[in-house]
């Protein structure tokens, strides 16, 4: 169970998204544009962050390189979506500092592992860095 937030701009792939995520006991929290998105993420501070890449405005990759940059939020995971399955866009995803890519239409396995692994990797680093006699990854 976590607080998720998503930044999306199409009605249809929100609707579905908030379902899945619900589904799986997630508060979800919502933006559909990258300002709003940027905004919440500050003041919400959710455990992992839902990107679409194309936004109206700011991008969502550029939304992830503000959000990387600023301490506050670097910590955050922050997993990308798009329509367009590019390799070229999983580059750029990656470059940007998303921590995952996931290809729209969401499948829901693949949303539920890649949000699970993410927020365990989180948890464990987290834990790692209150720990000074944790193990080294
Ligand atoms: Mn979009």
């Amino acid at each position: 169970m976590a607080t998720i937030l998503m930044i999306e701009d199409n009605p249809a792939n929100m609707k579905l998204a908030l379902l899945l995520l619900q589904k799986a006991g997630h508060t979800v929290l919502c933006a559909v544009d990258a300002e709003n998105g940027l905004t919440l993420a500050r003041t919400a501070m959710p455990d992992l962050i839902l990107m679409d890449i194309q936004l109206p405005g700011m991008d969502g990759l550029a939304a992830t390189a503000l959000l990387k940059q600023d301490p506050a939020t670097a910590a955050v995971p922050v997993i990308a979506l798009t329509a367009m399955a590019m390799k070229a866009d999983r580059e750029k995803s990656q470059l940007a500092g998303c921590d995952a890519y996931i290809a729209k239409p969401l499948r829901y396995q693949e949303l539920y592992a890649t949000i699970d692994a993410l927020l365990l990797a989180a948890k464990n680093t987290a834990a790692g860095q209150s720990n000074p006699f944790g193990t080294p990854p």
